[in-house]
């Protein structure tokens, strides 16, 4: 499943490819047939991305204010869920227009750039899209085709406030308020590694990023969110908003520290997890030497050796590293130095 960087990036692309422009609507598939009909035609007012969901505001005229309330705007909702992806193809204008760099025809689990033969510059418009497509939208000079989401449908502007209510902070936005996540966590006999995983707690964090945060914060994944100072917790936020920071401007994960990717840097290629945006490209950190513990299971931890573990936590798999990953206590890892009789590992 796409972490939150990357709706953020689909964000950005959205923002760049159509935001402005009167596009078209439709679903080659017909579940979203109705709806499409409806706003097609529409301005594309604002696309906003909060945790693992997409919004695009759509409006009759482009002077409307997207978040002023007005019933003419309706918002499309997006998530991706396991099997969703975008697909983008366009002119170079739409390339161009790209603030994430070269355009992508897919935009999921991994991206793919366009690649020439499928859709040189002008020959977009005659892609015909998949019967599976749910939604295409089409502007000026490209278009997105999305297939297999598990959410497609439009919001009111009710209904958007709903959603940015009941979600967490999200690491990637200006307006997120972390002192939410503080209270939730600190209040949850829930393991810390369940609770990052719920995006009601925080959002946009996803098996990867939850993963190695808690590698980097040395906190074994079981521990209770109440035994954790807060200063622990604002450790993991303030680790998590420049990581999501780097995904977001790369689209891909990168979780170590340059002096540790040479050590074990090996990865167990089991599933498309694994693998990311770029990962051809020979100028990114490989994705063997991008993460601590993300399956890395039954290797040896980068820092201490000790073989990384894995089990199964509310329907998905956490790794970890037993050793490096022992503090129980409520004293921030930082203050280790200053006080040792504050720490304890668990055998
Ligand atoms: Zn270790």
């Amino acid at each position: 499943m796409p972490e939150g960087h990357t709706i953020h990036r689909l964000a950005a692309a959205f923002d760049a490819g159509f935001a402005g422009q009167r596009v078209r609507l439709s679903s080659p598939q017909g579940r979203f047939e109705t709806e499409a009909r409806r706003l097609d035609g529409q301005v594309l007012l604002d696309v906003e991305a909060v945790g693992k969901h997409l919004l695009l505001a759509l409006g009759p005229e482009a002077n409307l204010d997207p978040l002023a309330g007005s019933p003419a705007v309706s918002f499309v909702h997006v998530h991706l869920g396991l099997y969703g992806s975008w697909t983008f193809a366009g002119d170079e204008g739409f390339a161009a227009a790209h603030a994430i760099g070269a355009p992508r025809r897919r935009v999921g689990e991994t991206e793919h750039a366009v690649d020439d033969g499928d859709a040189e510059a002008g020959d977009w418009r005659r892609i015909v899209p998949r019967e599976t497509v749910r939604l295409r939208i089409t502007g000026a000079h490209g278009l997105a085709d999305l297939t297999g989401p598990t959410a497609c449908e439009v919001y009111d502007a009710e209904q958007r406030a709903a959603l940015l209510a009941r979600l967490g902070p999200d690491p990637l936005r200006a307006d997120a308020d972390p002192e939410r996540l503080f209270d939730r966590v600190r209040r949850s006999r829930t393991g810390i590694g369940a609770l990052l995983m719920n995006q009601d707690v925080i959002a946009g964090v996803g098996n990867i990023y939850r993963a190695e945060a808690l590698f980097r914060a040395r906190l074994d994944p079981f521990v209770p969110g109440r035994d954790l100072s807060r200063g622990m917790v604002e450790g993991i936020w303030e680790d998590l908003v420049p990581l999501l920071a780097y995904g977001a401007r790369t689209g891909r994960i990168v979780t170590t520290e340059p002096e540790h990717r040479d050590i074990e840097a090996r990865i167990i290629e089991r599933s498309r997890g694994t693998r990311q945006n770029g990962d051809e490209d020979p100028g990114v950190v490989p994705r063997e030497k991008s993460f601590y513990v993300y399956h890395r299971h039954t290797l040896p931890c980068r820092l201490c050796g000790t073989i990384v573990r894995s089990a199964d936590v509310a329907g998905r798999t956490v790794f970890w590293c037993p050793r490096c990953q022992s503090v129980r206590t409520r004293r921030a890892p930082w203050s280790r130095e200053h006080d040792a009789s504050a720490w304890a590992y668990a055998d």
